[in-house]
């Protein structure tokens, strides 16, 4: 669907997938003016089709969308759009504990704009496609390196909505990270370059002495959705969670490290390499703690288990 004028969305139609037609001159292609989204459907074992906290989702789209000086879908047309669009792509949905739908809405300025300004026009649309695990290692632990040469963020910057120019950013530093043989990097604030941020597409997390600790969000990290319910999750099995400054030294002598976000979902990490030092965690196998917040939450998202937090959507 595209804006009108006035800024608001008409209802949007199906299309088949393939290329769409965009002008040259868009905002988007000229001035990054582009924002992106990912979350999940999953099959329940009777069939049925489960969606989890689409309306956060929306309403991350709309902050950043805010930031952007773009117009947005309202939260009912966002997880509208959603629901139409897994529907009709039902099939593709994978049997539960096979994988998922992975969803990716876009919003993004489409009209034509020269001198650096807001487009005048903005175009929403939803893709999807089944995924499996989305690092190799699957549930095995992954492993890290802390990135002192490239920042993600700013203060100030962009960091902490979902646009499509964070991605550009951190390209180099994962391709040279993979180069070593690291799954991905894990990024430092970029003021003290001392305190622990986020990866490149995951939150991450600390455990000590069984409290769990991760950054806390100041506009340098992105607030998702998986981390947001995970603290509550652990909160709920009678976990202390901490949001606060995680300095980099902490990893020295955590017990257990590791990431959350809708692709990654509960990633135990097993490594962690930091000027020099390389640190262990978990034996080669995936802590207690990361194991059981993985297994709560994708219990949830399956529906495997009793969802008292009124976290999932049922769509059929
Ligand atoms: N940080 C970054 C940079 C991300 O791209 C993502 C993925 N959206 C996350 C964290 C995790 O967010 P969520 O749990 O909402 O997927």
């Amino acid at each position: 669907t595209k804006s009108s004028p006035d800024g608001t969305f008409a209802k949007g139609e199906l299309q088949h997938f393939g290329p769409i037609n965009l002008n040259p001159a868009s905002g988007v292609l000229n001035y990054g003016q582009g924002l992106f989204e990912g979350l999940k459907a999953y099959r329940k074992e009777d069939g049925s089709i489960l969606l989890f906290r689409p309306e956060e989702n929306a309403l991350r789209m709309r902050m950043g969308a805010e930031r952007l000086c773009m117009p947005a879908p309202t939260v009912k047309q966002f997880v509208d759009a959603v629901k139409l669009t897994v529907l009709a792509n039902k099939r593709w949905v994978p049997p539960t504990g096979k994988g998922s739908l992975y969803i990716r809405p876009l919003l993004m300025g489409s009209g034509a704009v020269l001198g650096l300004a807001p487009a005048p026009e903005y175009t929403f649309l939803i893709f999807v496609s089944p995924v499996g695990n989305y690092f190799k290692e699957g549930l095995a632990p992954i492993n890290l390196i802390v990135e002192d040469e490239f920042h993600r963020a700013t203060p100030g910057g962009t960091g902490g909505i979902k646009t499509i120019g964070n991605y550009a950013s951190v390209l180099k530093a994962q391709k040279i990270a993979k180069g070593k043989g690291f799954s991905d990097v894990l990024y430092l604030d970029s003021v003290n370059h001392k305190y622990l941020e986020e990866v490149s597409s995951c939150n991450v997390f600390i455990v000590k002495d069984k409290i769990i600790s991760t950054p806390e969000i100041k506009g340098t990290i992105l607030p998702g959705i998986t981390r947001k319910s995970i603290i509550d999750v652990a909160r709920d099995q009678g976990y202390q969670v901490e949001e606060r400054l995680v300095s980099v030294e902490e990893l020295l002598d955590a017990d257990e490290v590791f990431c959350t976000g809708t692709a990654v979902v509960v990633s135990p990490v097993g490594s962690v390499t930091f000027f020099g030092n390389r640190v262990d965690y978990g034996n080669g196998g995936v802590g207690a703690v990361s194991q059981q917040l993985y297994s709560a939450l994708t219990s949830l998202q399956m529906g495997l288990s009793d969802d008292k937090m009124g976290w999932t959507v049922q769509l059929n």
